[in-house]
């Protein structure tokens, strides 16, 4: 079975190309949405030939509109490649650096990609050096070894996941090019439709399907794109002999919220923006992380790599890690809950996590901005500031017996 995408004017903007991509070709009483495809298995005749269908660890028709919507997105040539977690793509995008290679990645990278790639550098697949990717020197210093090894690889992250650092993308994929270092950019933060790595001097472009793309915190997926053929073919030969493969009704599912992130996008980010001004107004709040505030040290480079800042802004609590966790206790609209990137407001002292850097503030919180009512959302956040920052008085209180 052959996919077959519609035939539509080129160039359309990426908020249409996320409702018109990945659609079946116009035949009469053809279906509007791809259908799901299960099976495990193809009818095969003769022998094997490069581009059949095989077996359903090499393909599935369910995943080919989803893939070719990504690719579209990203602006890659060749169809993404989607796999059953954004964990398993960044283990196929590590897969590529060469024995005794050199990974350079920042310090604040997502947690889960940093363990692994700590977890692979003590087991001495690579050399791992970690940085601050805000700091171009540090990077650059990390990239060409400064009489050591130059690097294989090049990790970015941005804004950093939970510090929200911004890298100067440009300079470092000069920089990496220039020392014939690979670059992958992990772009979950921020979507295809706030920042586009590739056209920035990325070779490969990464996602964690299961945050903004499929949007509705009911999917898990990842997705790896590039408009290298050898690296894709790298890419796609290590989720087939690997395994890390996307179900078919992930793929439905993730390709079906796909079709509202311009939406969704649009209005978390307007209402991230007027959430964290107010925050840094506020005197329960000691700082405020978001690169769309002209105060935060990212803001110009956001400003010009990205068309938005993003949804995602951190709080570091008057009070400390007591208040912090308090806090989150206190709401009741937001929910307590780590991830990030669906249509629901979620919330997460992140060093709850054991493996997460001391770098971050005991008392930080991630704040993902879903699309309710940015009133609502205030709030609730006002209301259980309030209450922390009567919590001391109370606490004399109860401890003199009343
Ligand atoms: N990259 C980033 C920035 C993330 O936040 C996450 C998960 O939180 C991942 C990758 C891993 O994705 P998944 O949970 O889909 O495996």
């Amino acid at each position: 079975m052959t996919y077959q995408p519609a035939d539509h004017p080129e160039h359309l903007s990426p908020d249409t190309v996320v409702v018109a991509a990945g659609r079946p070709a116009r035949e009469h009483d053809a279906p509007v949405n791809p259908p799901i495809v299960l099976s495990s298995t193809y009818v095969g005749t003769g022998t094997v030939v490069d581009g059949d269908r095989a077996y359903g660890r090499y393909s599935n028709p369910t995943w080919d509109p989803l893939e070719d919507a990504l690719a579209q997105l990203e602006e890659a040539t060749l169809p993404a490649l989607i796999f059953s977690s954004g964990l398993a793509a960044v283990s196929a995008a590590l897969s590529l650096i060469p024995n005794g290679g050199v990974l350079v990645m920042p310090i604040h990278s997502y947690q889960g990609a940093l363990v692994m790639a700590q977890e692979m550098a003590a087991k001495g697949s690579f050399t791992l050096r970690t940085v601050d990717i805000a700091n171009n020197d540090d990077v650059i210093a990390a990239l060409t070894g400064s009489g050591e090894k130059a690097a294989s690889m090049l990790w970015l992250e941005s804004p950093t996941n939970p510090m929200l650092e911004v890298a100067d993308m440009q300079v470092l994929c000069r920089s990496a090019a220039a020392v014939g270092a690979l670059v992958v950019t992990d772009n979950t933060f921020s979507t295809p439709l706030v920042q586009q790595p590739l056209a920035l001097g990325s070779d490969i472009v990464l996602h964690s399907v299961t945050k903004y793309l499929a949007g509705h915190s009911d999917v898990i997926m990842g997705a790896l794109a590039t408009s290298s053929a050898e690296v894709r073919a790298q890419l796609l030969h290590h989720r087939s002999i690997h395994g890390a493969i996307a179900g078919p009704f992930e793929a439905w599912l993730a390709l079906r919220g796909l079709r509202t992130l311009a939406l969704r996008v649009e209005r978390s980010q307007a209402s991230a923006l007027e959430l964290a001004s107010r925050l840094d107004m506020h005197d329960g709040v000691e700082k405020v992380l978001f690169p769309g505030l002209p105060s935060d040290p990212g803001h110009l480079r956001a400003k010009a790599q990205m068309s938005g800042f993003g949804s995602i802004l951190c709080i570091e609590v008057a009070g400390g890690e007591e208040a912090a966790h308090a806090l989150v206790e206190a709401l009741r609209l937001w929910t307590p809950a780590t991830s990030l990137g669906g249509v629901e407001s979620l919330i997460e002292r992140r060093r709850r996590h054991a493996n997460e850097p001391t770098s971050v503030p005991a008392n930080l919180l991630r704040l993902s901005v879903g699309i309710e009512n940015v009133e609502d959302l205030w709030a609730d956040l006002a209301q259980a500031l309030a209450l922390v920052s009567v919590a001391p008085d109370s606490q004399t209180e109860s401890s003199s017996g009343l």
